[in-house]
């Protein structure tokens, strides 16, 4: 007889989309399980005492910069715990990169890639009684600490499974596309999600839209790394492609439904914006903003970051939402390795040139995140003069961002990194 198996959730805002596509994989697999969200650490350790099942799993998720935070929280809720059986994994982009890291704060288990195979054959295996060494994409601790990992799990086409669990009531964007084929060398997004682009096929989202109009919800968002790129394999937008999902989209819609296309959670390259992509956007979407990663005002800055870009379409970018109605919200990013005083002022002149044109600055500090190629890199000084100019540019509202938070950050993965050396990070088993 299989065993009872409660799945607990420590469910926090920051990662609900991911968080809701395991549990929408779980509702797809039909893998009989309870399920209970915590929302705070007492929530959580109260619902894995309430359980009378033969094991509790409980999920974590989270990013790199909250990885300390959050084992804080692991470790109080491992003070509230009197009960055997109850396994704790940490899944995301942070355990992926760093797996012997998660096990060594006290996680069980870390989720390696891609979570949806991985949940479902875990919660299977420990139904089952199963050995996990047999569950794809995890890390487990070895008799010596050491995290082994298993198999990999596979990367799946999209439409294998939804982006949230209709049936449990559950509802966020739709993601169209996931993986990355630039290769920013300070983005995550590559690294876990590999880096093609594979996009949802429209009838997939029509259905998503379909069961959230069923619910009476009438705005529609979507995840992707770049907006554009959706139906596209290469770096050119297929506007066709983005046409077709727009209108399926509207076809589900009520009347007075909502589409948010290049806005948040989302964004938009600069060179994809131009007057037709913009002329597309118009006729379908209810965004009067668009969020544009331009990153540095230094060619040489963005050349090292590979970004595929340099700054001359972010001028045009900008004109061109602007005359098209949109209000652009332009990402920066300070302090990347390598940058010197003369690449800032670029950065700083191309920012105070965009808000003359109507753009929003978005700003943040490098962080050296796990598994991107600038993993060891050395943030770039700020100095205070970059600072005063920032803060001047926020004070005349035409910069936000949480920069300074980021910084602390910065210097807490470069101390982290330094403590995990690449090498001794991996090795498999099962
Ligand atoms: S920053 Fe955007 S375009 Fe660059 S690799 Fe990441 S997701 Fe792709």
């Amino acid at each position: 007889m299989a065993l009872a198996v409660d799945v607990v959730v420590r469910y926090r805002k920051a990662v609900t989309y991911g968080v809701h596509a395991l549990l929408a994989a779980l509702e797809t697999a039909g893998v009989e399980h309870g399920l209970r969200l915590g929302t705070t650490v007492e929530e959580t350790a109260a619902h894995i005492a309430a359980s009378r099942a033969d094991r509790v799993l409980v999920l974590w998720s989270f990013y790199s910069p909250d990885a300390d935070a959050m084992a804080a929280e692991l470790a109080a809720v491992r003070a509230l715990e009197d009960r055997d059986g109850v396994l704790h994994i940490a899944g995301g982009v942070h355990a992926t990169a760093e797996p012997q890291q998660v096990i060594d704060a006290g996680w069980d288990l870390a989720g390696v890639g891609e979570g949806e195979s991985t949940i479902v054959a875990l919660v299977e295996a420990l139904r089952g009684g199963d050995p996990l060494t047999g569950v794809p994409g995890l890390a487990l601790r070895d008799a010596d600490g050491v995290a082994l990992r298993t198999r990999p799990a596979p990367q799946l086409p999209l439409d294998a499974f939804p982006s949230f669990p209709a049936r449990r009531g559950r509802f966020g964007p739709i993601e169209i596309t996931r993986g990355c084929r630039y290769t920013c060398r300070f983005c995550q997004t590559p690294f876990m999600f590999g880096g093609q682009f594979r996009h949802r096929s429209v009838a997939s989202v029509r259905e998503h839209v379909r069961e959230m109009a069923g619910h009476g919800l009438r705005d529609v968002r979507f995840i992707t790394p770049t907006s554009l790129s959706y139906g596209s394999p290469g770096p050119g937008p297929d506007l066709d492609a983005v046409e077709e999902l727009l209108a399926g989209v509207k076809e589900e819609l009520p009347p007075h439904g909502r589409v948010f296309f290049g806005s948040f959670p989302s964004e938009v390259r600069p060179e994809h914006v131009t007057p037709e992509a913009m002329r597309l956007l118009k006729r379908y979407v209810a965004n009067d903003n668009l969020i544009i990663g331009a990153q540095s005002g230094s060619d040489r800055v963005l050349a090292a970051s590979g970004r595929g870009h340099d700054t001359s379409p972010v001028r045009d970018a900008v004109r061109i939402a602007v005359e098209h109605g949109f209000r652009p919200n332009v990402d920066f990013i300070f302090g990347m390795p390598g940058e010197q005083e003369d690449d800032q002022e670029a950065s700083l002149k191309l920012a105070a040139d965009l808000a003359d044109l109507g753009a929003r600055i978005h700003t943040h500090t490098f962080m050296p995140l796990p598994g991107t190629p600038w993993r060891d890199a050395e943030p770039a000084f700020i100095p205070l003069a970059t600072v005063r100019e920032l803060d001047r540019l926020a004070q005349r509202g035409d910069a936000y961002g949480h920069w300074r938070k980021q910084a602390e950050h910065a210097a807490r993965l470069a101390e982290t990194a330094k403590a995990y050396p690449r090498r001794t990070r991996r090795r498999r088993t099962g």
